[in-house]
């Protein structure tokens, strides 16, 4: 049985959590005969921090690229401490990390006087996060008595196109390089520890493959290795009914659809990379979301066909909180073929991501939501190309929520809709706009953002979710 295991950023975060999971991964491995891979995000907030470090670059600032630098050795020095207590390992796993910081260091006061971060050096940056995390991961195993070899991405085979930030891997050129570089590792019992996020171009440049790319590194790896299975292990128990913030009796999942998951992915406790679901549909490999502090619980399974008795009608309630709607209108829309694909043209070109659209069938309007973030760019946008000739009036809502009910067990089931809104309008609460695509996984609607936590409580309430 082979198992890519992918740990998130909190579980690396302590020395303690490292021993943890080293103990954990190596515990898969001798006693229970697995053959694992490991995939490791950086410590949780360090993208962040690499990110904000390009930012004082772009604006000259020395002195909080130095404290950066600082703050960055004496973290992963201080995990290092207290994961890895054989001398001799404790002082090679000092001395790589000391290196890789020099590194960075130099790379950042070289970028300094330009006050410039190209997106290609920006990715380069970046990858320091996983690859000192993982390093250190790697050389705790191996404190424990473990085989363990450590791999940057791109060295474990993964190639990408040379869209730095979003970098797309190249799946079947990946696949055979995963595939001849890993497996002859595990025929000797060997455990690659693999950093996530990180691949490099066909020129060899580093590349990211975007954020929360870990995930979807470690769906690639199981593709091209043919895993039985990939674990998402992280600080969450799996996938819940619902935000267990909201909903305090919210459950986990058992068992979902990829598509399921996709959908609550996207909007739940647990982000996603979008596409790192993608690897393990085409491949159809199991994945499970489960909690590294609760080892003996065994979260959430998530497969292409669920079992039968997993066939609940909603399975989950998602909700996505302050965003923005957009409604653009104009009687010139009407019987106008092209006004939508204008719309989206204007807004794509601008990279303004939109989240829901909905159009009235008499053509005079198109709701969008998109995210708060980009509301301001989103109505310039509009406001600049098509404002005045194909649309006569843009409004906004600028704090709203998307509620999403989710589940496939919906599909021709008649009078959802019903309950799901007759329960929402019992409360008064007032429903802005709806879509739900022909699928029928999801039915999502849009409310006052205020209303938000009240709207999933009833929705959640009304299915029963809260009963297994
Ligand atoms: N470290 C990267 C990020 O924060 C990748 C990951 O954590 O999955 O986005
Ligand atoms: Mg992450």
């Amino acid at each position: 049985m082979l198992v890519v295991m992918k740990f998130g950023g909190t579980a690396v975060e302590s020395g303690e959590r490292i021993r943890h999971i080293s103990n954990l991964v190596l515990n898969y491995q001798q006693k229970m005969g697995f053959d694992v891979i490991l995939v490791t995000s950086a410590v949780r907030g360090m993208t962040d921090d690499i990110l904000a470090v390009a930012e004082s670059v772009r604006r000259g600032d020395t002195t909080s690229v130095n404290w950066f630098i600082d703050r960055l050795k004496r973290v992963h020095l201080s995990l290092i401490d207290s994961s890895i207590f054989d001398e001799a390992k404790n002082k090679e796993a000092r001395t790589s990390v000391i290196q890789l910081v020099e590194l960075i260091e130099n790379v950042v006061h070289g970028m300094l006087p330009m006050r410039e971060v190209t997106p290609k050096m920006l990715d380069y940056l970046l990858s320091f996060g996983e690859r000192l995390s993982t390093f250190i991961v790697s050389v705790a195993i191996r404190d424990i008595g473990g085989n363990s070899e450590f791999l940057v991405g791109n060295d474990a085979g993964i190639v990408t196109d040379s869209n730095f930030g979003e970098a797309l891997p190249l799946m079947d050129t990946t696949k055979l390089k995963v595939f001849h570089k890993l497996k002859p590792m595990l025929a000797k019992k060997i455990i690659p520890v693999i950093t996530g996020f990180i691949g490099a171009d066909q020129f060899g440049n580093i590349t990211t493959i975007g954020r929360g790319g870990s995930d979807y590194s470690a769906t690639i790896i199981a593709a091209g290795t043919r895993a039985d299975e990939v674990w998402l292990w992280s600080d969450v128990d799996g996938l819940m009914t619902a935000d267990p913030k909201i909903v305090s009796d919210a459950r986990v999942i058992r068992e979902a659809s990829f598509a399921e998951a996709l959908e609550m992915a996207l909007f739940g406790a647990k982000y996603m990379h979008p596409r790192a679901l993608e690897p393990a549909i085409e491949s159809n490999i199991p994945m499970r979301i489960r909690n590294f502090m609760k080892i003996d619980d065994e979260g959430t399974l998530v497969v292409n066909n669920p079992s039968k008795d997993s066939h609940k009608i909603v399975k989950a309630i998602s909700s996505i909180r302050h965003t923005a709607l957009i409604d653009v209108s104009g009687v010139g829309m009407v019987g106008a073929p092209g006004t939508a694909g204008r719309i989206f043209d204007a807004l794509a070109k601008n990279k303004v991501n939109i989240m829901m659209i909905s159009q009235s069938p008499s053509e005079s309007s198109i709701s969008m939501v998109v995210k708060k973030e980009v509301l301001q760019k989103a109505t310039r946008t509009l406001e600049l190309s098509l404002l005045g000739r194909v649309i006569k009036k843009i409004d906004i809502k600028e704090d709203v929520a998307v509620i999403a009910v989710v589940g496939s067990g919906m599909r021709g089931i008649k009078g959802v809709a019903a309950r799901v809104f007759g329960a929402v309008g019992n409360k008064n609460i007032n429903v802005i706009m709806i879509t739900q695509g022909s699928s029928e996984l999801n039915l999502a609607f849009v409310v006052n953002d205020i209303d938000c936590a009240e709207v999933v409580r009833t929705i959640h309430g009304e299915f029963k979710l809260n009963k297994s």
